[in-house]
């Protein structure tokens, strides 16, 4: 259950308490011993990983933080039923207070951008979505002066988690946060002409964006729609990591390789350097585990940004990098999971730069 790097492995944290949020959710929140107080300290917006034995395998769940650092005393996640989902029904049928789970900690870019205190916040938030988001209204109230319009998609009155905690902060907060409510059962689905009379006037403002894929693809193509600056769009995607017994049916598309693309790079993790065979078209991701290393990752898809590090030496192609804004990528970081060598140059990976 544990590596060397205590950052990137997994503590027992007991369950405080729990919480019945809507007929379908749940909330839990965590004590964390003084020992491990530094190392589960968070930025809102950031996710747990929860491991979960389950018949002979180990499952691996995200959630996001529903807490924030200086507004809940403990941290707090909150889980919302998947149909025939074996970990979120389990959350919600099995656990109770006193229960310990194994936790890795926090992780994700989800988060508040440093140095744009004035800048509007819109927030799109579809169902279980409006987790890191709530936390993240939580600490821009508290933390800084920026206007916040916070978009919140349901299907029904009775599915909308946090319902009263939302209309506790906006009274606590007056003229500071915007409720806009969209209620499936009423209006149908958002379609992007609902999306963009949301954010009429605010196409200047940040933009964070968590919720089920087609509702979040209607709102990228109404702030595309808007031409609002990729850089000032964030967007968390609950996609998990595959479970060992559901093996991905699309394998990596290998590319092309080129007689002279370099067969390894070097790999800085946890204050060591590790020479990596990278074979043709692997990522240079899957090439670190494959050499027995575990620097951090979860979706491996490019949305989470866990698996990021600072390219040291050389250049890399990336498939996708959502996860990153132009400036992270103008200061070199790349996502291990969606890069693959280019050239025979040598290249170096730094999983250990703090972010
Ligand atoms: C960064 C991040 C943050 C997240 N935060 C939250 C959060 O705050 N709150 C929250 O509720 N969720 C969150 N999630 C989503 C969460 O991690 C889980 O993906 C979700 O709870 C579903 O897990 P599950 O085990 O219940 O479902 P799974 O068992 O993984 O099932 C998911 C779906 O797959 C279907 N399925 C069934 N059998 C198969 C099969 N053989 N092969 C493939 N699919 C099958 C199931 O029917 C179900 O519809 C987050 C995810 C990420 C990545």
């Amino acid at each position: 259950m544990t590596t060397a790097d205590p950052k990137h492995s997994f503590h027992a944290l007991r369950i405080a308490d729990v919480i019945q949020e809507t007929s379908d959710a749940r909330s839990f929140s965590f004590e964390v011993p003084r020992e491990l107080e530094a190392l589960f300290q968070y930025v809102p917006g950031q996710f747990l990983t929860f491991e979960i034995p389950w018949q002979s395998l180990h499952l691996h769940r995200c959630y996001s933080l529903s807490s924030a650092p200086g507004c809940d005393p403990l941290l707090k996640v909150t889980v919302k039923r998947v149909e025939r989902g074996r970990v979120s029904n389990w959350f919600n049928d099995e656990l109770a207070p006193g229960k310990t789970l194994a936790v890795k900690p926090p992780e994700g870019l989800f988060v508040l951008r440093k140095g744009e205190l004035e800048r509007p916040l819109v927030m799109f938030g579809g169902g279980s979505g409006i987790t890191p988001i709530v936390s993240l209204i939580k600490s821009a109230l508290t933390s800084t002066r920026r206007p916040i319009k916070l978009v919140y998609a349901n299907r029904d009155r009775d599915s909308i988690i946090f319902r009263t905690e939302l209309e506790s902060w906006r009274a606590r907060f007056p003229g500071r946060l915007q409720i806009a409510h969209h209620l499936d059962a009423e209006q149908g689905f958002m379609h992007a002409a609902n999306a963009k009379d949301h954010f009429a006037g605010l196409e200047h403002a940040d933009f964070y964006i968590c919720g089920p894929g087609p509702f979040m693809d209607v709102v990228e193509a109404a702030l595309e729609e808007r031409k609002v600056g990729r850089g000032h769009i964030f967007i968390e995607r609950f996609v998990s990591p595959a479970d060992p017994d559901r093996v991905p049916v699309e394998p990596e598309p290998a590319a092309k390789p080129a007689a002279s693309v370099a067969a390894s790079y070097v790999c800085m993790l946890e204050g060591t350097r590790h020479e990596v065979p990278v074979a043709p078209g692997e990522t240079l991701l899957a090439a670190a585990k494959r050499a027995g290393l575990e620097p951090s990752f979860s979706c491996e898809e490019g949305y989470c940004g866990c698996c990021m590090a600072q390219l040291r030496r050389g250049t890399v192609k990336m498939r996708t990098h959502d996860a990153l804004t132009a400036k992270d990528l103008a200061k070199g970081w790349v996502l291990a999971c969606q890069s693959r060598l280019e050239g025979e140059e040598e290249v170096e990976l730094d999983f250990d730069a703090r972010y």
